[in-house]
Parts: structure tokens; sequence; C-alpha cells
């Protein structure tokens, strides 16, 4: 197939600037190889998003590319063995970061064998579902190389908003310094532009596939441009165009790529996806297309070793979680001719503190330049208000603007003039004859907004979390509440029908002692004695006085049964249940009366009749103390019962709000006494039907 290289239709992006490239350092030798070092300290953070989560402990046996650390999330990805060899510490060891500061990671004391772990290959991958490559990509830890760590699988995984119609493979690495993607492309060509159609297949074939490479790599042009014209696109995708750009720093950040291949500037806070393009670098792409290919995990990478302090410079191919003080060595590292270690290049690069670190699955660079090759910058002077700085910037920005904001912490100022729109190329710095570290205020001032801004979601989130818990409480309380009420609203209706239950039970009651009144001898008005013997007149007196007492007790009785109710509380108004309770009182007290008169009455008549009457005087004999009835013993039962029910209701209830343990063992005995109430009341009734069809 032909390259389209010459054809290319290429724009320009605003700002940018030439630093020396210092491209040839590196790239003498070919692409080398490091011993396997004794120690490999693999870090659970390689890749930007949540660190993963160890699956070994410590004493277990690993092999190369056995999953060690499982992704925790979307944004986090797997973290595998880049040797054979045995877990010996998963603890806090020094990061590869400009503060110097430690994070969770496994060592692995290596065994020097190497012994891999079995992968699956796979041939026919264009014929896989994308969601299914996705997924190997995912499982093999692959992250963006180029430097951010961004997942590979998720980046590739667009919005149904999104239509991608340009795939670019980035291959311009401009950063100076930085030889590993000129490096890889120049010995993987083919696994390049085979891991790009992989990408087109994923992203369903976009209309335009370019790789894009700076023209300060002729090599990895020529190599390039050979693998592409020897591969024929297979069916449905789009032919690779080569587009050879000029070279100028930063034309390899992903914006500023897309802007010079399609014209196409990606708006502030949008991701370039959302303008039809995925820009993906060449590492990534290689990485990506051997985790499909040969199931292989993402355990080393080419790193390029650079800078007057190493007697060796080159590209070498290195395990994640070598230390990096063992890459030096293996380079003849001086410590004392070396300014400084810088992971990265020069412009974006960052002092390394500790030489402990490891590499990871970012580090595209080792620079250990002298201290003449790149000495440590002057003190920084007062702003001169140039102005070199915006026209350096490549994304358009007001760098001067933006120090300041940072300098007094102006949050909301910082993200009006778009902050997060800078790449953090360095550009400005560069430029700035003040020599102030434009770029490191800006970093500094991004983590200090998103510290904020991650600050303020936790404090939304517990604010939401203490208001969803009120609520969630208030509305248990009003449930309890309303159980509450609906039980003492049927303890209430319960109570009501056992008050009118009894009232109606005292009503036959009464009237069958009434109806049954002359058969039932009067206990009290029964003469004791003769009314002519000696004792005779002190005990008529004194029946007669019982029974007036027992008359006065009666009305005294009846009057306090008469008076009016009165709340106790004036909240509480009088219940329908305590006036049913009231006017039973009155009726009983009532017939009380009635009978009190009676029998004074009968005593009285009885009496005279007996004192005048001399028949009658001897007829009378002393008669024995009569006991109660069947009938008032029934009656007396009825009520002990309704009395002990509603006492027991009373307990029960109480014990149900308060969520007793005995709440059923009570409302059993609830149940138990009404059984009992209707047994005896059916007793009752059967015993009054008896005698009144004895009296018939
Ligand atoms: S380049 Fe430096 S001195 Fe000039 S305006 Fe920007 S910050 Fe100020
Ligand atoms: S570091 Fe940021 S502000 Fe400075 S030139 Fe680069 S993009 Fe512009």
């Amino acid at each position: 197939m032909n390259t389209k290289h010459n054809s290319i239709k290429l724009w320009d992006f605003p700002g940018g600037i030439h630093p020396p490239e210092n491209k040839t350092q590196s790239t003498q030798l070919p692409l080398g190889n490091l011993p396997i070092p004794p120690q490999l300290i693999i870090p659970l953070n390689q890749h930007l998003g949540t660190p993963a989560k160890p699956v070994v402990q410590v004493g277990d046996k690993v092999l190369a590319g056995q999953l060690i650390a499982e992704a925790d999330g979307t944004f986090s990805a797997n973290v595998h063995a880049s040797s054979s060899g045995k877990v010996v510490a998963i603890d806090q060891f020094v990061l590869p970061h400009p503060s110097g500061l430690k994070g969770q990671c496994i060592q692995i004391e290596t065994d020097g064998l190497h012994r891999f772990i079995a992968t699956e290959t796979c041939e026919n991958y264009l014929t896989i579902e994308p969601f299914n490559l996705l997924a190997k990509i995912r499982t093999a830890g692959v992250a963006g190389l180029g430097g951010a760590g961004f997942p590979t699988a998720v980046k590739l995984t667009t919005k149904t908003t999104q239509e991608i119609d340009t795939l670019i493979i980035n291959g311009a690495e401009c950063e100076p310094y930085i030889t590993a993607d000129d490096m890889l492309m120049q010995t993987s060509a083919e696994e390049i532009v085979a891991g790009t159609f992989l990408i087109s297949h994923i992203l369903h074939n976009p209309q335009r596939i370019i790789i894009a490479v700076e023209d300060n790599k002729p090599k990895a042009i020529a190599a390039l441009d050979k693998a592409i014209k020897n591969t024929e696109p297979p069916a449905e995708h789009a032919g690779v165009e080569l587009a050879v750009i000029p070279t100028k720093y930063p034309s390899g950040g992903a914006k500023q790529l897309i802007q010079i291949l399609t014209g196409r500037e990606t708006p502030s806070g949008h991701h370039s996806a959302d303008i039809g393009a995925v820009c993906v670098n060449v590492g990534t792409v290689t990485a990506a297309w051997r985790a499909v290919r040969f199931g292989e995990p993402l355990i080393s990478r080419v790193t390029t070793i650079v800078g007057e302090s190493l007697a060796t410079q080159q590209n070498i191919n290195v395990l994640m979680g070598t230390p990096i003080d063992f890459v030096l060595q293996h380079h003849g590292f001086e410590k004392t001719k070396a300014s400084r270690v810088i992971i990265g290049g020069s412009m974006m690069g960052f002092t390394l503190p500790d030489l402990l670190a490891p590499v990871i699955k970012t580090t595209n660079c080792i620079l250990a330049p002298s201290k003449q090759e790149l000495p440590l910058p002057p003190p920084a002077q007062a702003c001169i208000r140039c102005g070199l700085c915006s026209e350096a910037c490549p994304a358009s920005l007001l760098p001067q603007q933006l120090f300041w904001y940072a300098q007094a912490e102006d949050i909301e100022r910082l993200e009006a003039h778009n902050i997060f729109d800078c790449i953090e190329c360095g550009a400005c710095s560069y430029v700035c004859p003040s020599k102030i570290p434009l770029v490191q205020y800006y970093r500094a001032a991004k983590g200090n907004i998103r510290n904020h801004k991650s600050e303020k979601e936790k404090a939304d989130r517990s604010r939401q979390r203490f208001e969803f818990r009120k609520s969630r409480i208030e509305k248990e309380e009003a449930e309890k509440e309303n159980k509450r009420l609906a039980r003492k609203k049927a303890a209430d209706e319960v109570k009501l029908k056992l008050a009118e239950q009894k009232l109606n039970t005292e009503t036959t009651l009464v009237s069958n002692e009434l109806i049954s009144a002359s058969t039932i001898p009067l206990v009290e008005t029964t003469v004791t004695s003769d009314p002519k013997s000696n004792d005779y007149q002190p005990r008529h007196e004194e029946q007669k006085a019982r029974l007036e007492r027992i008359l006065a007790a009666a009305k005294n009785s009846l009057e306090s049964a008469q008076v009016p109710l009165k709340p106790k509380n004036p909240e509480f108004p009088i219940t329908e249940e305590q006036l049913v309770r009231q006017q039973s009182r009155i009726k009983q007290a009532q017939l009380k009366l009635v009978e009190a008169e009676k029998k004074l009455n009968e005593f009285l008549e009885s009496n005279t009749q007996v004192a005048e009457d001399p028949i009658l005087r001897a007829e009378v004999r002393p008669q024995p103390k009569p006991t109660q009835s069947p009938e008032e013993k029934l009656r007396a039962n009825i009520e002990a019962l309704q009395a002990r029910l509603i006492k027991a209701i009373e307990k029960a209830e109480q014990a149900k709000t308060e969520n007793s343990p005995s709440a059923n063992a009570l409302q059993l005995a609830v149940e138990k006494i009404k059984q009992k109430i209707e047994e005896t009341e059916n007793e009752f009734k059967e015993l009054i039907n008896s005698n009144k069809s004895n009296s018939e």
C-alpha cells in the first residue's frame, strides 16, 4: 500500500518553542536490555486513577506476567509481576514522584529465571467484538505509556455521543532528550501498524487513520513507511496515513497534534473524543496489540537512559519495578558529575528526590545530565511583564496572569483563566527571562484546586449523608408514631367494645336480678330473731341502721358517679370510653340505690308486720347466712376478668411501644383473658336461661 505522508494537509498550533532537541545521544546504540534486578519494587499505582488492590501475600511465589494486584474500579489498572520470584513485602516504598512520597508497593525477590506465566494468543482479533478486545487490554493492565498513564481500555471506550472519525497514533515525541518512541518505531514498526488496525477496529473503523512523527526521526519514518507499505489494510478499514510533521515543541501534546493534523481545536473543558478524534501513543498501541495478540501483560517498557553523567546513553527495555538506581548503575552513572536525576525530559520532567524509586509504566526517560549540561535554574526574578510566556503558550493561555492568581491562590480567577487547559509543557517557563518556574506554580495551583474540590465534595457528601440519615430517622419515627397511634386506636376500640359489653352484661344482670328479686332471699332484711325476745330490739335497730348506712352509701356513690368528668390534662379531652364508663358507673350506682331503698323498705314493712302479728312472729326463725348465688359468682367473675383484661391490654400496648421482648407474651395473655370472658359470659347466659325456664 502507498503511504500518503507527502499529501497530508497540516495546520499549526499557537505558540510553541524550539529548545535544543538532544535526541542523538540516546539513539547511537541499539535498543538494549538490563539484567533482571535482584529486587523489584512494583507500585500499585502506576497509572492515573485508583491504586490496584494486591491479590498476593508475602511469601507467595509468582511468575512473570502473573497478576499481583487487580484494578480497583474503572479508573484503575491491573498490576503484574515483572519477573518470577517471591513476594517478600507489601509495604510503603518511595515512588517516582517530585515530592518523594511513599506509596504501597509489592516487593519481589527475583529468582533470575524469568519464568513466564502461560498466556493466551489471539490471531483473529479483528473478528472479535471490540468489547471483548477492551477486556483483554484491561486484563493486561495497559495504561498510556506516553506519560499520562491513563488506563487505555477506558480511553478507548468512547461514549455513544462521541463519533470518532479520526484515529491518530502519536509518534511525535517532541520532548527534548526522549527517544523511547523513536526507538520503538524503528524496532517495532510492524507491531505499531498492526496495533493501529486493532485500535481502529475497537473504535469502529474511523474514516482516517494517521501515524504522526516529527521530521527529526528519519529512521522511524522510514521503518513506519515500510511497515505501512507491507501491510494491506483489513477490509472496511481506512488506509494508514503517515504524517511527518515539523519539529516544534510541544507538537506531541494530544490537543496540539490533533490541531496540526485536522485543524480542529479541542474546546476548553472537553476531550479530543468530543471533536471526533482519538490520539494514542505508539508505545501504548504496541502494548495493547501485544496484550491482545499474545496475551502479554504490560510488565516492561522502552525507556531512554540519557545524560552526560552516564557512561552509556541508550534506550533499553526495562522491567516495571526496577529501581532507578539499578538502571543508572548499569549505565555507568557518576553521581558527582550529575546535576540531578530527572524523570521525563528537560521540559516536562521532574527531579527525582530518591534514586531507589522504581521504573513504572509512565517512565519514558531517566535523564542524568551533568552540571554543565543542564545546570540548576538560577533564582527567579520579578516578572517584567514581557509577555513572552503568552506568545509561547500552545494552549493560548495567559501564563503571566495565571502566575499572579496562583500566587494569590485565587481559585476562581485561575479557573476563569482555564488553568486546567494548561498541559504543563513548560514552554512559558522556558522562555521566561526572569526564570520564574511558572509551570511549578500551575502544578501546585491545580493540586490545590483539586484538593479544594475534593474537600468540598467530601463535605457535600457528608452533608448529604447527614441529611439523608436525618430524614430516614424522621421517617422511621413518624412510622413508629403512626404504628403506635394505630395500636392505641385498636386498643381503644377494644376497650370501648369491652366497656359496652360490660354495660350490656350489667344491664342484663340487673334486669335478671329485678325479675328474680322476689325469689332471692334478702340477706340483710332477714329477721334474725324474735322481735319480742330480749335481744330483738337491739338487733332490729342494728339491722335497720346497717341498711340505712347502705342506702346512704349508695346515694353517695350515685352522687360521686354523676360528677361531670374533667380531663386531667387539658390537651387530652375526655374520651368516649371514659364517658361510657361513667354511664356504667351511674347506672350501677342507681341500681344499688334502688336495691338499698327496696331492702330497707322491705325490712321496715316486714318488721312492722312481725311485731304486730304473733303468728308471724312465731313463724320467724333465724335464717342461715346466705352464700353468693351462682349468678352472682359468675357476674363477679366477669367483672374481675374485664378489669384484668383492661389492665392486660394496657400492659401489652406499652410493651409493644417500648419494643419490649415480653410484648408477645402479654398479647397472648390478653387473648386468653378474652377467651375466658367469652366462656364465662356464655356460662352466665346459660344459667340465666335455665333460671328463666325453671321459673316458668
Ligand atoms: S515571560 Fe516571565 S517575565 Fe515575561 S511576562 Fe511571562 S512571567 Fe513575566
Ligand atoms: S505550561 Fe501551561 S501555561 Fe505554560 S506554556 Fe505550557 S500550556 Fe501554556
